[in-house]
């Protein structure tokens, strides 16, 4: 059964061998039909998946993907404006005091 759309062949190996080093049988599919991407009119078809071969080990999967999904999410960190020594929250990328950017010299 299908556990897991990556949007990478990388992620989808990465994520392969995290649940390979818990014991769960599985492999990446699909992987070839990404570089057809933009030029087949696939969606989410062409995107690469990992595939359960033991589908009683479901469970242990997706606890083991929950944990990553987490992992992957980017955390943001409150920053402070050089400028105005404005405190920001890491979502926004300026300022929201003088409307410094990130980035800028
Ligand atoms: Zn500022």
């Amino acid at each position: 059964m299908k556990i897991y759309i990556a949007q990478t062949p990388t992620e989808a190996h990465i994520v392969c061998e995290l649940l390979k080093t818990e014991h769960i049988v599985c492999e990446v599919r699909g992987e070839n039909l990404f570089g057809l991407k933009g030029e087949l009119p696939f969606g989410d078809d062409t995107d690469p998946y990992i595939w359960l071969l033991h589908p009683e080990q479901k469970l242990k999967a997706s606890v083991i993907l929950e944990e990553y999904r987490k992992q992957a999410e980017p955390t943001y960190l409150d920053w402070q404006c050089p400028q105005c020594l404005e405190q920001n929250e890491g979502q926004f990328g300026a300022c929201w005091h003088c409307g410094y950017q990130i980035g800028e010299p």
